[in-house]
């Protein structure tokens, strides 16, 4: 339908609100427009963080030369003209406010030609009002240029952070578009350099291979929905979930898309994990491309201006099929996991109440995790340490020991973790830090999000004895790493490191790399020590300068004094 301005009482039912709050709200709605109009070759060109420089060049259907002034107004839209029409949107853009609003805090120039039309047009938008309006030769499709961003809004650019990280905004939006659109050829170009690419084939595993490196791509386990017959009406999950063998330390690595819209949704997050119930350690996360289509007026996205949070009429199907859609997959495809691959990377440190095996379809009460149970009398453990006569190991995880008032259980992982993380943090402080190098570079391919976290935290990781050299695109080359990685996976020990990073929770970046080396050089859950090991390690912990808690804040140890002990048994 042609461009029109909204009826006032249509206007007022749309979600009012900011839409350009950075940088990639700009790209968001840019990629919107461009996917509405049917593109399927969209480059995105962004310098200075995006504040410099936004242009979305696609080829979609252009826009009429009667419709191009009218884009630029507020409440202009092509795809919606009635209240009803909100209560089914199919497009990703409705609002109409896109365009007026970028082109209210920033200098908009648009190439346009319609399909039907010989040759484009040229508009320049300053201040919201259109300053020049020439034909210009150009093949169908569109093109905005969006520069200096925000230039007259200085208390807005002073909330932005680092060029950087914005960027990393619009890398991981790019990515998340790529996933949603795989039949779609995305490319971005940050500053001159491409840092990203997706072939457009169709083919949403070779998306995943791009955005996840090929090794991850081919684990990936297409969605499975049985021979449930299509039914128009029900939620239908596509998508790719990962084995419960491949895991992320952070939960980044799952994206949810309704009716292709890329959405950020609690419940849907959580419906996925349950789908995984059971057959994953504490603290690790599956890696995820979730579809969900239904019909349109069974969602609204209406709620909010950026169009990122959609409400379901009925939420608990939403959930339940998505849910279902993982634990079928898996169950039916998964190989079953062996002690080794739950072994892998530690920050649980109760392995041992882990389930080992996969349960039958409706088995799952029997594998209900317990939680770590503490005696209702145990007290926090005063605050220095005792010296610990080490008793023996339990369930390959937990260290006895006996002090002069009772037991001392320790976590070895987490013990041993707060060992090396102050052993880390000092020898960077006084600049001695042991470094490892490698005998041949090894390469590690990072998604867009993580090269900027590492170019953002090049010095400090410099600093802990990383060389890492960029190599092209996405690849870098590790030529040295801190001593106490020695061993360890190094791509597998970096990328995870960054994500950890990109988490944000720890108050300090330089802290945060010194809490997630000490998290992957320490002993995990599960492995045996010998007695001259435990003796070495509780010697270290005693020596810490706060022995009660890993670097995440974790208790490393449960005391379980003399006297509730003699309580326990009766004696007192
Ligand atoms: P909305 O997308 O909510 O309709 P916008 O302000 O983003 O509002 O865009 C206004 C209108 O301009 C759209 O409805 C569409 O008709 C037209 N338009 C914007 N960008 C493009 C594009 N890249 N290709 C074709 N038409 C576009
Ligand atoms: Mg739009």
């Amino acid at each position: 339908m042609p461009i029109k301005i909204l009826a006032p009482e249509v206007a007022s039912k749309i979600a009012a609100g900011e839409v350009v709050e950075r940088p990639a709200s700009v790209v968001k709605e840019l990629l919107d427009n461009a996917l509405d109009a049917g593109a399927t070759q969209i480059a995105i060109e962004v310098q200075g963080g995006g504040v410099r420089l936004i242009r979305v060049v696609d080829n979609g259907i252009g826009i009429p030369p009667e419709e191009v002034d009218l884009a630029f107004e507020r409440f202009a839209t092509s795809k919606v003209s009635t209240a009803e029409d909100l209560e089914s949107i199919s497009s990703l853009g409705f609002r109409g406010e896109a365009l007026p609003s970028i082109a209210a805090v920033s200098e908009v120039t648009m190439v346009t030609r319609s399909q039907d039309e010989l040759g484009g047009i040229f508009l320049n938008i300053k201040d919201g009002a259109i300053m020049q309006k020439a034909k210009r030769g150009c093949p169908t499709g569109t093109t905005i240029t969006v520069r200096s961003l925000f230039r007259s809004f200085p208390a807005r650019l002073k909330f932005l952070k680092s060029t950087a990280t914005e960027n990393g905004h619009i890398g991981q939006l790019v990515t998340q578009y790529s996933l949603a659109y795989p039949e779609v050829r995305f490319i971005l170009v940050v500053d001159g350099r491409t840092t990203f690419r997706s072939p457009g084939s169709g083919s949403l595993r070779e998306v995943l291979g791009v955005v996840y490196g090929a090794d991850t791509a081919k684990s990936m386990l297409p969605i499975d929905h049985g021979d449930e017959r299509e039914d128009s009406l029900r939620p239908m999950v596509t998508g790719f979930v990962s084995p419960p063998s491949l895991t992320r330390a952070t939960r980044g690595y799952m994206s949810f898309f309704v009716n292709r819209r890329w959405v950020q949704s609690r419940m849907l997050t959580y419906a996925l994990e349950e789908g995984y119930h059971g057959l994953l350690m504490t603290g690790r996360h599956p890696i995820a491309v979730i579809n969900i289509g239904m019909p349109p007026q069974e969602m609204d996205v209406n709620v909010h201006p950026a169009k990122s949070e959609v409400k379901f009429r009925h939420e608990r199907e939403v959930f339940g099929a998505v849910q279902k859609a993982a634990r079928n997959t898996l169950l039916a495809q998964a190989p079953m996991p062996t002690l080794g691959t739950l072994q892998r990377p530690p920050t649980a440190p109760a392995l041992a109440t882990e389930p080992l095996f996969i349960p039958e379809p409706g088995a799952e009460e029997a594998v209900v995790r317990q939680p770590p149970t503490m005696p209702e009398t145990t007290e926090p453990v005063a605050r220095s340490l005792p010296i610990l006569r080490v008793v023996g190991q339990i369930a390959n995880t937990y260290i006895i020991t006996e002090g002069p008032d009772g037991i001392y259980m320790i976590d070895q992982h987490a013990a041993h973790e707060r060992v090396l993380f102050e052993r880390i943090r000092d020898q960077r402080q006084r600049k001695s830090v042991e470094i490892q190098g490698m005998l041949q570079p090894v390469p590690v391919e990072l998604t867009v999000r993580q090269q900027e976290l590492l170019e953002l935290q090049a010095e400090a990781l410099a600093d802990y004895g990383f060389d890492i050299e960029h190599f092209g695109e996405r690849t870098y080359l590790v030529r040295s790493v801190p001593a106490v990685l020695q061993g360890r996976n190094v791509p597998q020990s970096l990328t995870e490191l960054l994500d950890f990073l990109g988490e944000g929770a720890q108050s300090e970046w330089g802290e945060g790399i010194a809490v997630s080396l000490a998290c992957h050089s320490a002993v995990l859950a599960g492995q045996v020590l010998s007695q001259e090991e435990m003796i070495d390690l509780v010697r270290q912990l005693e020596n810490t300068s706060q022995p009660k808690t890993c670097p995440h804040g974790r208790p490393t140890m449960i005391h379980l004094s003399a006297a509730q002990l003699e309580k326990g048994f009766g004696r007192r």
